[in-house]
């Protein structure tokens, strides 16, 4: 299995999951067109793609791929909110287990400032379970049996505190990024909540432009878990297999 990152971030995400005979689309806020150019101008391989909400840099290609005939998968209130009614665009509810192509998906609700946020959980035999989470202060479960992990590290509560008081950042900005967005600690916190002895890959995904550090982030997570940590940048791609224990 091979992970990609197309983009992460404000300005954009998307990832791809690659069996090498089917790829499963995590997040359409990029353009279709460079998802084609990542795959080649190949779409025959894709199973499908799963959204989490419908903010722009999450969602931004649902149209044109919903065109392209790729199957799109997300909440009931993220479909309501983008007043979609393409076949393609499919309502799941969460915490029920489908299948997409090779991959059986199970979505979970998480907390944004949106109308029905999602993560997912991904099962494939190559790469294990995966947790998927994006754009969410909070996570209000612990996952059983993980192999790899995609989770937002937005920004850093130090590095925010310290422009807020220096004046260069609004509250405003601060309350609105604070209650939608994940931070390092809260990260942190989820990663000690949950069992990560079978974990292999941890990729921090999402990180704010102005309010983090990568360094720093991957070092703390990589000293907290002995992992292999990654930063997700753009066209990164990555080895996402399973350890073999
Ligand atoms: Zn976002
Ligand atoms: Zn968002």
């Amino acid at each position: 299995m091979k992970l990609t990152c197309i983009n992460s971030g404000s300005a954009g995400n998307c990832y791809l999951l690659d069996s090498g005979t089917s790829i499963l689309i995590l997040e359409l806020g990029v353009p279709l067109h460079d998802i084609k150019v990542a795959l080649n101008f190949n779409l025959t391989h894709v199973c499908g793609a799963v959204v989490t909400h419908e903010h722009l840099d999450h969602r931004k290609a649902i149209g044109n791929a919903s065109k392209a005939g790729i199957d799109i998968y997300t909440s009931k209130g993220t479909i309501d909110a983008l007043n979609i009614s393409s076949h393609r665009v499919k309502a799941v509810p969460a915490m029920k287990s489908f299948m997409i192509g090779e991959f059986r998906v199970m979505p979970f609700d998480v907390r944004h400032d949106c109308k029905e946020p999602f993560g997912y959980m991904i099962h494939h035999e190559q790469c294990g379970n995966v947790l998927f989470v994006t754009d969410s202060f909070y996570v209000p479960y612990t996952f059983p049996n993980l192999n790899n992990i995609i989770v937002e590290a937005n920004y850093c509560e130090q590095i925010m505190a310290d422009k807020f008081l220096g004046g260069d950042l609004s509250k405003l900005i601060r309350d609105r990024v604070m209650k939608s967005h994940m931070s390092l600690k809260t990260c942190q916190d989820l990663l000690r909540a949950n069992d990560l002895k079978a974990v292999n890959n941890i990729v921090l995904i999402h990180l704010s432009d102005s309010n983090s550090n990568e360094k720093v982030f991957k070092k703390k997570i990589q000293d907290q878990t002995g992992k292999n940590v990654h930063i997700a940048k753009k066209n990164m791609t990555i080895d996402f297999s399973k350890t073999p224990f």
